[in-house]
């Protein structure tokens, strides 16, 4: 069999070691067996044909690297595989095959997308940035009650960070907000235009919430800089997302390319970007993205090495491979 080429993910080493449990070592068993339940963390097994050995001590992992490439990922999700197979967790937030293709041409991106790509950025921002500004971002679950009520439940000093993005969704269409709690400001990028309208609106939304978490700002400046329009009906997320990143980078003037194919090769980068930087999928059930734990019978794919609980599968056959709905 030929394996694809092996990518490795963010916060994943080389070689994935699973850290070895305490208790009775656990015989590693071919591929598509399931894994009866262990003592101790969960524990990867070796793949098809592999002898299964008890071993003394405890129990090692040999083999559970997630072995598939992102374009792989990609242009089998764009290409219309919308399989229930987790390729990325940043965070809270999972993106499964379906999340991916929703990133693809003509499709309007959802909000685990949004807000995974934010956590990207944001994270990215706070580390390298050298005026040592702090960004955070509202995720567009609570954005959204803001935006209708003006207040919300979610636990943040504003005092903490220079900039704040939150993108929200009005009436099916995603728009930017920012605010800069220091500079007694915000911004609304709207990627249709901004009306005057909802400019005002953005304000008055902020300054209840600033003054329901605590600060009391009388006035507040507000401002939408120029910036490319979207050009079609289902780009909006991608241009909101475009204009994030423009802001956390700093650049005076919020420009990018528009054409149908630079869209196409922004929609690609945001793709990318979130399956290269997930978490360490290896400790997840790449269906239901539960934690691994001793008490269930696992089943991992042949190709691509992801883990899945056997029951989460439907209990397939063990006597045989399995190869799971990304790899088909
Ligand atoms: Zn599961
Ligand atoms: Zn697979």
């Amino acid at each position: 069999m030929t394996r694809p080429s092996v990518i490795v993910f963010a916060g994943e080493p080389a070689s994935s070691p699973v850290p070895p449990a305490p208790g009775p070592a656990v015989a590693a068993t071919p591929a598509s067996s399931p894994v009866p339940p262990a003592p101790g963390p969960a524990v990867a097994t070796t793949p098809a044909s592999s002898p299964v050995l008890p071993a003394p001590g405890p129990a090692v992992a040999t083999s559970a690297q997630i072995q598939t490439l992102p374009e792989k990922i990609l242009k089998d999700a764009w290409a219309g595989n919308e399989s229930h197979v987790l390729v990325s967790i940043i965070g809270p937030y999972k993106m499964y095959y379906w999340d991916i293709k929703q990133i693809g041409h003509d499709m309007e991106l959802e909000s685990e997308v949004i807000n995974a790509y934010l956590a990207v950025k944001v994270k990215d921002f706070n580390k390298e940035n050298p005026r040592r500004q702090r960004a955070t971002f509202i995720d567009t679950f609570e954005m959204s009650n803001i935006w209708n009520k003006g207040t919300s439940r979610l636990k943040i000093d504003p005092l903490d960070y220079d900039v704040i993005l939150g993108i929200v969704n009005d009436h099916h269409h995603w728009t930017l907000t920012v605010m800069y709690q220091g500079q007694k400001r915000c911004q609304l990028l709207d990627p249709l235009g901004e009306s005057a309208f909802k400019v005002k609106r953005c304000t008055e939304i902020t300054r209840r919430f600033l003054k329901s978490k605590g600060c009391n700002i009388s006035r507040l400046k507000r401002n939408s800089p120029p910036h490319p329009q979207q050009p079609d009906g289902t780009s909006c997320g991608v241009f909101a997302l475009k204009f994030a990143e423009n802001i956390l980078s700093a650049e005076e003037h919020i420009s990018f390319a528009t054409t149908k194919q630079a869209i196409a090769e922004h929609r690609w980068n945001i793709a990318t970007t979130l399956i290269q930087h997930t978490d360490y999928l290896s400790a997840n059930c790449c269906y239901c993205a539960g934690q691994r734990d001793e008490y269930t019978y696992w089943i991992t794919c042949d190709v691509c090495n992801r883990w899945f609980h056997h029951e989460c599968l439907g209990r397939p056959p063990t006597h045989r491979s399995y190869i799971c709905g990304g790899c088909m």
